[in-house]
């Protein structure tokens, strides 16, 4: 049996350099140290605040955004060693799908143009290419009439709807989704992950999800990774991560969510402070300044990541006394 994940990262470090006061210029640490895998039928939820590293990871793993150092392996493979053709394999089998779909279409092209182009570029021939575009489009709920029509005449719901059409028609094994339903409405939200997870069955696809909407995750995703400031503080089965969170990260997130669950609404405030600037790090565990429980050691050292059950890791001094 082949263990081998579809996708895995292991210490990918990204960093930017943002421009300063008097010409100066600074480090701004987006990734540090991310490890993580995503198995054959998976779906992986990545959560945490804006300007958390969520959706650099996400270009990182589809290899749109090269990390500074650390690896990104597609079936066991070094991205970095891949032969011309694997490349082409790969950009083709990790389509990715972002929050703004408007942004990735081009407003002169006629939707069926766009939809077919991955079917374009890998030579299939202009009847099959109609048929299939005519398939996909009705699978993800588009009119038929679509396809002569442009972006600009549809609705942000619909847009997406395109977008995932567009990532489907290149026949993907991955599909990594960037906020894919942050910027809808309510009820297109439902629409949308629901498209997702039948397009997820029909396709045969692994996904990873960029979302901060963690009830979206839950329903969604069979495994969560929490991120804080470029980092990985918990992973674990979606269920498990809901019931039994091992990190003060998570469990704030959990406890701001409206109406989760009531009887555990906190008394205190579990979130003090603002989110720190990727500009400056906290040492120790970075996420100490807005800690309730931080102790001397939490200012000083950095929590190692330790496996508290199967598949469920927490990078916390205390997890152990916390949670039990
Ligand atoms: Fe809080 Fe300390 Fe755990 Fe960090 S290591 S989450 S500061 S208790």
């Amino acid at each position: 049996m082949n263990n081998t994940p579809l996708l895995s990262a292991v210490d990918l470090l990204k960093t930017f350099r943002v421009s300063g006061q008097n010409h100066s210029s600074r480090t701004l640490t987006a990734l540090d140290l991310v490890t993580l895998h995503l198995s054959a039928g998976e779906t992986l939820g990545i959560a945490g605040e804006s300007g958390c590293g969520k959706s650099t990871l996400a270009k990182v793993m589809a290899g749109l955004l090269v990390p500074d150092a650390g690896s990104v392996l597609y079936n066991g493979t070094l991205l970095s060693q891949l032969e011309q053709n694997d490349k082409i394999t790969f950009r083709r089998k990790t389509q990715m799908i972002f929050q703004d779909p408007f942004s990735s279409l081009n407003p002169r092209m006629r939707i069926g143009d766009s939809i077919s182009e991955p079917l374009k570029i890998a030579g299939i021939p202009s009847l099959q290419q109609r048929e299939e575009v005519s398939r996909i489009m009705a699978a993800v709920g588009l009119p038929g009439d679509a396809v002569n029509r442009f972006p600009d005449e549809f609705s942000g719901g619909q847009r997406q709807r395109i977008g995932i059409a567009r990532a489907l028609a290149a026949y993907p094994d991955i599909l990594i989704a960037d906020e894919p339903v942050s910027s809808l409405d309510i009820s297109i939200q439902a629409q949308i992950i629901n498209i997702l997870l039948q397009m997820k069955i029909e396709f045969k696809l692994s996904m990873m999800i960029v979302s901060h909407n963690l009830l979206v995750l839950r329903h969604i995703c069979d495994r969560i990774i929490i991120m804080y400031l470029g980092a990985v503080v918990e992973c674990g089965p979606a269920s498990e991560l809901f019931n039994r969170c091992r990190h003060p990260y998570t469990e704030a997130l959990l406890a701001s969510i409206p109406g989760l669950n009531p009887a555990s609404t906190p008394k205190v405030e579990l979130l003090r402070d603002d989110l720190p600037s990727a500009l400056s790090i906290p040492p120790g565990c970075r996420f100490h300044t807005r800690c309730r429980h931080a102790v001397e050691l939490c200012r000083r050292e950095v929590p190692k990541t330790i496996e508290y059950a199967s598949g469920h890791t927490a990078a916390c001094h205390l997890s152990g006394s916390l949670y039990g």
